[in-house]
């Protein structure tokens, strides 16, 4: 079966950039057996109820300012499949979840980055679904719990957010690549931390991140870019562990880490 995934899909730029991480999700949709779907949890889709983006051809969404105009050109032609978002919702009410199944977004760079990466030939249909940025890790943990069902019939659950999200404090690395700037302790203390409870399978310690985890709030002042760990995280199931399949930083405060829930 395919595992559940968390990717990070860093800054827009990744796509244009030769980085480690870029490599990497360039290479991994060739690792994985071929998904027949994609439900993809972005930290750029933001709704108050979980939704399920549910038109056949969804629109690009170029959420973000200030970076090469050559993103603005780029175009991620994936179908979607409105019988799936039909179907996500459904099994996200059935768990309590009120869903709605939304006609108005499209992908967002959370999306098309990393797919764009991995399917660059955008043949396999995508449903993206939003998260709740006022609901904590446990919501969003139930909320990927209730799609696993789908893993069964061969669709591959992504979260796309990132490990770690300070952007004020990013580090620019005067003199050299901004991208390989060093990261800062703090950065690498909440990474490590994750992957220590991550690799046990410790889902209370997870869920309780705030407040166990060493530096948590300077990681994540807002953590909508983490829900998506735990939507992966709750997809693999209940016997569910984390395998890190990447791990970089980019611009020093911005974990790249990959992880692939079995
Ligand atoms: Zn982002």
């Amino acid at each position: 079966m395919l595992p559940s995934l968390f990717l990070s899909h860093g800054s827009p730029m990744l796509i244009l950039s030769d980085t480690p991480a870029r490599r990497f999700l360039a290479g991994y949709g060739d690792a994985l057996p071929r998904p027949e779907a994609i439900v993809i949890v972005s930290a750029h889709y933001e709704t108050r109820r979980p939704a399920a983006l549910g038109v056949a051809a969804p629109r690009m969404i170029y959420d973000f300012g200030g970076f090469d105009p050559k993103l603005r050109e780029i175009v991620y032609p994936a179908p979607g499949l409105p019988a799936l978002a039909t179907r996500v919702a459904a099994l996200l009410s059935d768990a309590s979840l009120p869903a709605t199944v939304d006609t108005d977004w499209g992908y967002d760079h959370g999306t098309w980055v990393p797919l764009g990466l991995m399917y660059p030939r955008a043949d396999i249909p995508v449903v993206a679904v939003s998260v709740q940025p006022h609901e904590n890790a446990r919501h969003h943990f139930e909320l990927g719990r209730a799609l696993a069902p789908l893993r069964a019939d061969n669709v591959l659950v992504i979260g796309s957010g990132s490990l770690t999200h300070n952007l004020g404090a990013i580090r620019t690395g005067a003199g050299r690549n901004p991208v390989e700037a060093d990261a800062p302790a703090w950065v690498v203390a909440f990474a490590d931390w994750m992957h220590a409870r991550i690799g046990e399978g410790d889902i209370d310690a997870l869920v309780d991140y705030r407040a166990r985890a060493p530096y948590a709030a300077e990681n994540h002042p807002t953590d909508e870019h983490l829900m998506p760990l735990y939507a992966a995280l709750g997809a693999a199931g209940p016997t569910g562990r984390g395998e890190r399949v990447h791990t970089s930083h980019e611009y020093g405060a911005l974990m790249m880490d990959a992880y692939a829930f079995h």
